[in-house]
């Protein structure tokens, strides 16, 4: 069974948090909350937090190994070259986690047993790598919208990469925002490509963002009934992320003319048909894509 630890990172180099080492120093002045590394097993599961929030989530390589600070070049502080460092692999959270969506019961708990949280459960302790209990696990799987894992452990989207329960929540925090749009959908109950309109499993949909995920605000994000739809992985859902299909002002595909005659071959059938996924909702966001791809 993975422990779960927490991370206070706050390196920074090209501008983002340097996560894929996780460092502290080792020698006579090693902190309790830089030693707990040491615990640490190939396989256990850290959560990055920085800035009020967790961020990544990543899974250790190996146990802590003996190693001259990474970051010597970046840092101008106080911390000595001897240290020992954990190699991971990263995943960003495709949404960070607030500090304050965890649940102040379970913040407040993890002020005990060298859990990362002053006792108020406000703030977050002043140091580097601590354990996180069940209790604040489960806390942060609820703040992620995550309360039904057992079916996110059926969801073939994350399923290839899957090895253990600990690894279906890794991921599913990871890619919480595709397991809540998908959610949203098949609660809403027809499993159909919102672009080809074939009815088919839900192991062959997509949760597609209509405007592209990157350039909607956070309030278009959370507009969730109308900014995705289904589209299949038989070929609808590349084809649209990629602007070989559009969808016109009026709600009809259209075909790009790059590689025309691969395009018509494989949904030419569709060119002029009205878009199942189109309505009056979502239009907006139709043409914002469409946008994307205008020369
Ligand atoms: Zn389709």
């Amino acid at each position: 069974m993975s422990q779960i630890w927490w991370v206070n990172q706050k390196v920074k180099i090209d501008g983002r948090v340097a996560n894929e080492v996780v460092w502290s120093p080792t020698g006579e002045k090693e902190s309790w909350h830089w030693a707990t590394m040491w615990e640490v097993e190939p396989g256990d599961i850290i959560v990055h937090y920085t800035d009020q929030h967790i961020v990544a989530v990543s899974e250790a390589n190996n146990g802590a190994v003996p190693s001259a600070n990474p970051f010597a070049d970046e840092l101008q502080d106080e911390w000595t070259e001897e240290g020992k460092r954990i190699d991971v692999s990263l995943r960003w959270l495709e949404a960070p986690i607030a500090k304050t969506d965890i649940a102040l019961d379970a913040r407040k708990e993890a002020a005990k047993n060298r859990g990362p949280f002053q006792r108020d459960g406000i703030r977050v302790k002043q140091g580097y790598f601590f354990p996180v209990s069940q209790l604040l696990w489960d806390a942060l799987k609820e703040a992620a919208g995550l309360g039904e894992l057992e079916s996110a452990a059926d969801d073939t989207q994350l399923a290839p990469e899957i090895d253990g329960a600990t690894d279906v929540e890794r991921l599913a925090l990871v890619r919480r925002e595709q397991y809540q749009l998908r959610k949203y959908l098949l609660q809403r109950g027809e499993l159909r490509c919102g672009i080809c309109g074939r009815e088919m499993p839900a192991r062959y949909l997509h949760a597609a963002h209509i405007k592209t995920r990157s350039e909607a605000t956070e309030r278009q994000r959370k507009d969730i009934e109308n900014i995705v739809m289904w589209a299949c992985t038989l070929g609808c859902d590349q084809a649209f992320e990629c602007g070989d299909i559009s969808i016109t002002p009026d709600g009809t595909i259209a075909l790009s003319s790059l590689d025309r005659i691969f395009l018509e071959q494989t949904f030419g059938h569709l060119e002029g048909q009205m878009a199942p996924a189109f309505n009056a909702g979502n239009a907006h966001y139709f043409a914002a894509r469409s946008n994307n791809f205008l020369i």
